[in-house]
């Protein structure tokens, strides 16, 4: 799994709209402690939460299962691009036929586990999805054989507020081991100066 940052909102811009309401905006330090304080204070501590979500963070997602993909896309509060299977299962026509033992090879299109019985089956299911691809099969009707394990990336843009809440629920030891795996690369990615809004078991 590989996460980029895209972009950020600067934390001078999520201050001066905490400013607006009190219109205090000559006590800005440009994002500096006294802006990092009073963000803390008032989005967390006062739970004046909405401020928050003045701070985007864009984020490139790649190489997640589809299973994982589920389970992110019920996070409402977040917008999602993804590679779509309909355009793109194509790729995967030009490859040659898989063995159940072709881990490394396979590893291109399917997230892989600790546990090797289920990566061997994942394999075969990939190669039923080759062989149906291979006999002309649209895109759109030979999707229904992809395996959960089957890779995707995508786009996602997420605010502050339901960032906390989404890592809050998916560092948890309770998530999906995946799930938990992204929550802490997200947060890893998150620019060192606003980590400290957010909290990551
Ligand atoms: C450990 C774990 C196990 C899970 N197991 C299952 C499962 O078995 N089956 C299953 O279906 N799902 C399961 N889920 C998914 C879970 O039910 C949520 O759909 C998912 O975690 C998204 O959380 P959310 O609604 O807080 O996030 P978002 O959709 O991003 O919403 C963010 C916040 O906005 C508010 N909000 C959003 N929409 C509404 C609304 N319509 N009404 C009121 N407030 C709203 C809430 O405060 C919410 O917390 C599981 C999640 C976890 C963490």
């Amino acid at each position: 799994m590989e996460i980029t940052l895209l972009q950020h909102t600067s934390l001078a811009v999520c201050a001066s709209a905490i400013r607006t309401c009190w219109q205090s905006f000559d006590k800005s330090d440009d994002g500096g402690e006294k802006d990092r304080e009073l963000i803390d204070r008032v989005g967390n501590k006062f739970k004046h939460a909405s401020t928050l979500e003045h701070l985007v963070y864009t984020f490139y997602i790649k190489g997640i299962s589809r299973a994982l993909l589920q389970e992110l896309a019920r996070h409402r509060m977040a917008s999602l691009s993804v590679k779509s299977t309909r355009y793109t299962l194509k790729e995967l026509k030009a490859e040659e036929s898989y063995d159940k033992k072709d881990f490394k090879r396979a590893s291109k299109y399917l997230v892989m586990t600790d546990h090797e019985k289920v990566n061997e089956m994942s394999i075969i299911a990939l190669e039923n999805l080759r062989v149906i691809l291979k006999e002309g099969v649209s895109n759109d009707k030979a999707k229904y054989c992809l395996p959960e394990s089957y890779k995707t990336e995508l786009t996602w843009s997420i605010n502050a507020r339901s960032l906390q809440n989404f890592l809050t629920l998916r560092s948890s030891k309770s998530a999906l081991w995946e799930i938990q795996i992204l929550a802490r690369k997200l947060y890893e990615n998150l620019p060192f100066e606003h980590q400290y809004l957010f909290t990551c078991e």
